[in-house]
């Protein structure tokens, strides 16, 4: 009987010791994917950058790593469960932006372009199989890269405004600056592709605002969010991870976030071969937008 009272003491014990060490739950998972959008400091600096702009880089890189370990506001993989979800609702995205197709179509869209390197790549991609895609790009590199805007007007894929220079905090900033920054863009745009439409607007790290969001509608934006977002931009992403991410949260109606600029896109490429052919075994069929 003594025995038997010390054991159940003894067990009393491990479970006050096991509760004292368990976590609290709702930890957000440690070294996944973060999936948000890329630091400006990941950013290559445009050639042409003659007016400072890298000097913003730094808080709004520090912001970033900040937001990103906070599950409340980043739009991490974690809480991206829900997008296959979405598809009752075209207008799901954070702040009533655009998450889904509107029907079963996938979209593809690339941000951070556009690249010499990547940009190219991911056209031939989709030429060859007929595809066509939305291309969110940075003003600086539009500028910098006008036959890369050209290509991309001319192949018939959509263009997208994805600000001057990745400014993630544009949104927290007056009508007059968010309008003059996407302006300053569609400048850039359009003078590379002349009488080309900028059809959307895509806040960077989707760090949208009501008021960013009114000024690209007023400029005749939509603001375009995404449904699936592998964290491609992160160069500790791998090809596999991409791969299986998009394979496991796209359906009918996805928005898949991708990126031909921002780091090494290789593993990216590698993903996007996959996605096409696991796509295609779905019968998904693809919207520009
Ligand atoms: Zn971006």
């Amino acid at each position: 009987m003594g025995r038997h009272k010390l054991g159940i003491a003894a067990a009393i014990v491990a479970l006050l010791a096991l509760a004292w060490v368990w976590p609290k739950g709702g930890e957000p998972p440690q070294g996944t994917l973060t999936a948000t959008e890329p630091t400006a400091s990941a950013a290559p600096s445009p050639e042409s950058d003659g007016e400072g702009e890298a000097g913003d880089t730094s808080p709004d890189a520090s912001e970033s790593a900040a937001e990103a370990s906070d599950p409340a506001t980043a739009p991490g993989a974690a809480s991206e469960s829900p997008a296959i979800e979405l598809a009752a609702n075209t207008y799901d995205g954070p702040l009533g932006t655009r998450n889904h197709t509107g029907d079963d179509r996938v979209a593809l869209t690339f941000d951070d372009g556009p690249s010499p390197e990547w940009t190219p790549i991911v056209l031939d991609m989709l030429r060859e199989r007929g595809v066509k895609a939305t291309f969110c790009l940075i003003g600086a590199y539009a500028e910098a890269y006008p036959e890369l805007v050209a290509d991309i007007a001319r192949e018939g894929h959509t263009l997208c405004n994805h600000s001057w220079f990745h400014e993630f905090n544009l949104g927290k900033g007056s009508a007059e600056e968010i309008r003059s920054n996407l302006q300053r863009t569609n400048d850039a745009i359009l003078k590379a592709a002349p009488g080309a439409e900028v059809r959307y607007f895509r806040h960077p790290g989707g760090q949208w605002t009501d008021r960013a969001i009114a000024v690209a509608a007023d400029m005749g934006m939509e603001s375009l969010h995404w449904s699936v977002d592998p964290g491609d931009w992160d160069n500790r992403t791998t090809e596999a991870q991409i791969r299986d991410h998009v394979f496991d949260r796209s359906a009918p109606g996805a928005i898949v976030l991708l990126h031909d600029g921002a780091s090494n896109q290789k593993d990216m490429c590698g993903a996007l071969k996959s996605i096409f052919e696991e796509f295609s075994r779905r019968e998904y069929t693809y919207t520009g937008l």
